[in-house]
């Protein structure tokens, strides 16, 4: 398809990490690793309420050519970012002491440390395709190239869901993002042509078939390129909310409500003096929990056709009820479903960001077209769209 690719669109092509590794720190890398960045299907703002997502990785990826070393002393450096090489001592990490970028990377070295790994040090150069903050997750495809790095040098034996929970350790307490696990989970276990199954509260997983093409399907990714401010207060406030929610109804998380109880639940809750948020926040993630479910069993029965009116329903609960949606997602969605997209939402934590739309192949191009002319209509910059291709998860390449 002829989308309308910026630079950070051209996955694959970014600058080779072991040239700039040798270059830099004048040694040759004992490996590559690669870590996607992803976007998710359905299931948002679930994953802090225990509930269940379904994310397929992206074929973007961030890169890290790594040499272990044992003298404590960590090396940092991306081709992304200006500002050089930014050197540390693993044993001087400290949560939110800063470090701007390099608290991600840096975050793995302290959160394996925390967890008894042996980590001496490290070179590391990194790259990626990962559009940054646009809701795809490059934060955790450099925690998670990171990981998986340090896994394979040190000879730690992790699982991906181990790497993912060093990673999600990494962002939560070391950078200090309030993040879910799914976005660290996405890029270490998620396979080539499957969307991810993942319950969030013990971790299992299963990959659904999720062949598009065989289908004659594109999933398109409309990047509205801004980021309101708003973003990170909202998240805080909707997390209280839900924990709220959850504590009215005697609960321990919202996941624990059965889908046959929210009328009765939602009832009690208004009788409890429950905020009208509160009320709204808990019909949300209640109903995406569902959602996640009706669209594994479309999947599964090979009817990806029929996610679409569901993908639509996901995106009026997250406008409607969560109220995390802005005017730029709200119109990719509304300017896809107008150029006959099968169903589209905003996808991620919202209030700018990326929304998926689910589109016939052969009427892809044609819908990311009505998108960025609604764009251009309203006055916004042109966004950024590319084709969601489910790829493979994190992995050596070299
Ligand atoms: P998202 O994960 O949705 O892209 P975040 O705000 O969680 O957005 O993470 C973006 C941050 O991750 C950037 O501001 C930067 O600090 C870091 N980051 C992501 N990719 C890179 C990269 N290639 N090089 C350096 N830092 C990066
Ligand atoms: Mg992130």
């Amino acid at each position: 398809m002829t989308a309308t690719a910026g630079p950070s669109n051209e996955h694959g092509h970014g600058t080779e990490p072991s040239a700039t590794f040798t270059t830099l720190y004048g040694a040759e890398p004992h490996g590559v690793w690669a870590a996607p960045g992803r976007v998710n299907l359905i299931g948002e703002y679930t994953d802090f309420n225990d509930g269940f997502v379904m994310p397929l990785a992206l074929p973007h990826t961030a890169r890290a050519a790594v040499a272990p070393r044992t003298d404590g002393v960590l090396r940092l450096y991306s081709t992304d970012v200006p500002g050089g090489v930014v050197s540390l001592r693993v044993d001087e990490l400290a949560p939110h002491s800063g470090h701007g970028w390099a608290a991600y990377p840096a975050g793995v070295v302290w959160a394996l440390r925390a967890a008894g790994h042996p980590v001496t040090g490290a070179d590391i150069a990194l790259t990626s395709t990962v559009p940054t903050g646009a809701g795809l997750s490059s934060s955790a495809a450099l925690e998670t190239v990171t990981a998986l790095a340090l896994d394979d040098l040190f000879h730690l034996g992790l699982s991906g869901p181990e790497l993912a929970v060093i990673g999600r350790r990494a962002e939560n307490d070391f950078v200090g993002v309030p993040c879910g696990i799914m976005d660290q989970m996405a890029s270490a276990c998620c396979t080539e042509g499957h969307a991810l199954h993942l319950d969030t509260r013990d971790l299992t997983l299963r990959q659904v078939p999720f062949d598009l093409a065989a289908q004659g399907l594109t999933l398109l990714v409309v990047d509205t390129r801004v980021k309101h401010a708003l973003g990170d207060g909202a998240y805080a406030e909707r997390r209280a909310g839900c924990e709220e929610g959850a504590r009215l109804l005697g609960i321990p998380t919202l996941r624990d409500l059965p889908y046959g109880d929210l009328p009765r639940a939602l009832a009690t809750l208004a009788g409890a003096g429950a905020d009208e948020s509160v009320v709204r926040y808990v019909r949300h993630v209640v109903t995406d929990n569902q959602r996640v479910e009706q669209v594994i069993a479309l999947l599964d029965a090979g009817e990806v056709r029929a996610a679409g009116p569901v993908l639509n329903e996901g995106h009026r609960s997250l406008r409607d009820d969560l109220r995390v949606s802005c005017p730029e997602l709200d119109l990719a969605v509304a300017a896809a479903q107008e150029a006959g997209a099968l169903g589209a939402r905003m996808t991620g934590g919202g209030f700018g960001g990326s929304a998926i739309v689910l589109a016939e192949a052969a009427e892809a191009d044609a819908v990311a077209g009505a998108v960025t002319k609604a764009f251009a209509a309203a006055g916004h910059a042109a966004p950024g769209i590319f084709a969601a291709v489910p790829s493979a998860g994190a992995r050596r390449l070299g």
